[in-house]
């Protein structure tokens, strides 16, 4: 017997049929004997829905209220997945995050899980119960309502098996496991059976959306085995997330790449060349949270030089504002200037570390197709690149070839 999360997104549960297909699922790991506590998220589009509702009311909403009312939409399909499995003559019972204390900081949108009491939840088990979980949400000290950001069910998943030391966390979701890049984008992208932990990380934080980054973290943390398989699909195995580095003698140089078209990019042009400067541009904007990635000061000319980073696309006119008013006169920076239409391509993979030539291989790629790359940042696994996000689809699909992703 073996005890399983099971992670159903929200095209897995759009509709009562297919709830009724994640309840069947369900039923049949019951009956071969494991226990299965089950997470949902919201039917597909129904947070979108929210949000623009909450938006109808108030401009810019208040956090506490959005995450109140955002929260909605996993408490609903928590409680017909409940209603589908009892039809189906099982012991099911639901769960709001609050009612298993679901622990988070205040950080309403981008709370973090901090404690989750697994006791009700192994009593239930115990008791022959399916536990259903509602996925995004969870609760403050004082008893607010807290979401874990876009995505987070993912993370409601992980930490619930985290919590009950499950044998297996497993994400359905639309697409039948990790592929070397968006098979939404790239139909030859192809499917891996495993991928490592270190590299899941990359991809998800880099733009892969299939895994929200912080479940990864989080399964990395507390060693849970993860895997993503179809919700439509019964046959599959899907991709496990392996912390195994050295399974395979020899890691291919490249395993996935990544995308990411929610940033926009700042340029801070004609600023002193001299000591400090990053932190005046970037203070104001730390303190106002938001978020900052990639960050590039180019080399100075004269005593001037260019200052550029990234934000997410939502966080640019708040950005462009505080550098107008508050920073550019204090500086002395001749122009601000925002740019939207941009987007962030990734080449991820540990066998980096031992092969030279992936950087100059990306860049002639790139450079034969005329696509132009305005700023690059690497670590020991991922080299990252901006370019204009007209050109994105098309590069990744020549550097998919160029790398042989499409060949196992
Ligand atoms: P869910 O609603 O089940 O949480 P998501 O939409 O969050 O599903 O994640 C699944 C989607 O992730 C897929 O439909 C696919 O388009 C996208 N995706 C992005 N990168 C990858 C990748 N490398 N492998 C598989 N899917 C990916
Ligand atoms: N429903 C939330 C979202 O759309 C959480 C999730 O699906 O994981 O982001
Ligand atoms: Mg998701």
């Amino acid at each position: 017997m073996a005890l399983i999360v099971q992670k159903f997104g929200g095209t897995s549960v759009a509709n009562p049929d297919r709830i009724n297909a994640v309840a069947e699922r369900v039923a049949k790991h019951y009956k071969e004997g494991n226990q299965v506590v089950v997470v949902v998220s919201a039917m597909s589009g129904e947070t979108n829905k929210l949000v623009s509702l909450a938006e109808e009311m108030m401009e810019d909403p208040d956090p506490r209220e959005l995450d109140m009312v955002v929260s909605s939409g996993e408490q609903v399909t928590a409680g017909l997945t409940a209603l589908a499995l009892i039809n189906m003559g099982l012991k099911a019972k639901s769960y709001a995050g609050h009612q298993i204390k679901i622990l988070t900081d205040e950080a309403y949108g981008k709370a973090r899980i901090l404690n989750i009491d697994s006791n009700k939840i192994q009593d239930d088990l115990k008791a022959g119960f399916i536990v259903v979980v509602a996925g995004f949400q969870g609760v403050d000290s004082d008893g607010n309502i807290t979401t874990l950001g876009r995505g987070g069910s993912d993370t409601t998943a992980v930490a619930v098996a985290a919590a009950l030391k499950a044998d297996e966390c497993q994400i359905y979701t639309d697409v039948d496991g990790i592929y070397t890049t968006d098979p939404r984008v790239v139909p030859e992208a192809r499917k891996l059976k495993s991928i490592t932990f270190e590299e899941m990380l990359e991809m998800a934080s880099l733009g892969s959306k299939v895994l929200q980054t912080r479940s990864v973290e989080c399964a990395g943390k507390f060693k849970v085995r993860l895997r993503v398989l179809s919700s439509f699909e019964i046959k599959g195995d899907g991709t496990v997330i392996t912390f195994e580095e050295d399974e395979k003698m020899e890691n291919p140089i490249i395993s996935g790449i990544a995308f990411n078209r929610d940033e926009a990019e700042v340029n801070v042009l004609g600023v002193p060349d001299t000591p400090g400067i990053a932190y005046q541009i970037l203070g104001p904007i730390a303190e106002a949270n938001i978020d900052v990635d990639m960050i590039i000061q180019n080399v100075g000319k004269d005593g001037a030089t260019d200052f550029t980073f990234t934000v997410h696309k939502r966080d640019l006119t708040k950005t462009l504002k505080i550098i107008n008013d508050e920073v550019k006169d204090k500086i002395n920076a001749r122009e601000v200037v925002g740019d939207e239409k941009i987007a962030k391509l990734s080449l991820v993979g540990v066998g980096m570390r031992s092969h030279a030539g992936v950087a100059s291989k990306m860049f002639k790629t790139m450079a034969d197709e005329k696509i132009n790359i305005s700023t690059i940042s690497t670590s020991e696994i991922k080299i990252s690149v901006i370019l204009e996000e007209k050109y994105l689809d098309n590069a990744v699909r020549v550097l998919h070839k160029a790398f042989d992703l499409d060949k196992g």
